[in-house]
């Protein structure tokens, strides 16, 4: 069964205040747009709930501009419907924002993302039915099917496929088509799920 991404898991206070710099969200932007046209990041029909988010680290303190929840949907976003984490607890599961729009669901896991690598600086998370399939298959780093998105544990795991690697990507098993990328440059990362979607097509595969 197809887990409900758009659920909070962890408790999040959101402040009310201005949304992130344009520059910051013009440079996630300008991936998002493409990530929405080749449908890593949209809303799923069944059920009516928004797939896919993208970060930026903003300062040393692992300060990070996220997309708001459930925006899937929309192909393109403006700065209100992003918004700032300042502050994430991984243990208690609580999430500081500030802006206007909730921070993504997923914000938990992009933080973990963050702090395992100070040199991380984009985390991407898409969804993609046949590449995940090609991932499992092929054996990429994965996290455990047994853990799900926004836990403590998917938080450990992603620190774990991390391993000190400035840039890459790996699937994650027990969220259903979820994929996760991270580097130091939004378009290394862009470029390398591009690279992968490239291969898919290549191989046969058809979207
Ligand atoms: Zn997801």
């Amino acid at each position: 069964m197809k887990e409900l991404e758009g659920v909070h898991k962890f408790r999040y206070e959101l402040k009310k205040s201005s949304p992130p710099e344009k520059k910051t969200v013009h440079t996630l932007e300008k991936w998002r747009a493409i990530f929405y046209k080749i449908g890593f990041i949209g809303e799923y029909e069944t059920d009516n709930v928004g797939y896919g988010n993208l970060s930026m680290k903003i300062n040393s303190e692992n300060h990070f501009v996220i997309t708001g929840t459930q925006t899937g949907k929309y192909p393109h976003l403006n700065p209100s419907q992003y918004t700032t984490v300042t502050k994430c607890d991984l243990e208690k599961m609580r999430v500081m924002a500030k802006g206007i729009c909730p921070p993504s669901s997923e914000s938990l896991t992009h933080y973990a993302l963050y702090l395992a690598n100070p040199k991380i600086k984009f985390v991407f998370h898409i969804h993609h039915e046949g590449l995940w399939n090609m991932f499992i298959e092929n054996k990429v780093e994965s996290t455990s099917e047994s853990v799900s998105y926004g836990t403590i544990e998917m938080a450990e795991e992603a620190k774990r496929c991390v391993n000190n690697k400035n840039c890459g990507f790996f699937v994650m098993k027990g969220h259903q088509d979820g994929i996760m990328a991270y580097g130091d440059d939004e378009n290394i990362v862009g470029n390398l799920l591009l690279e992968q979607y490239r291969n898919f097509i290549a191989s046969g595969n058809r979207d």
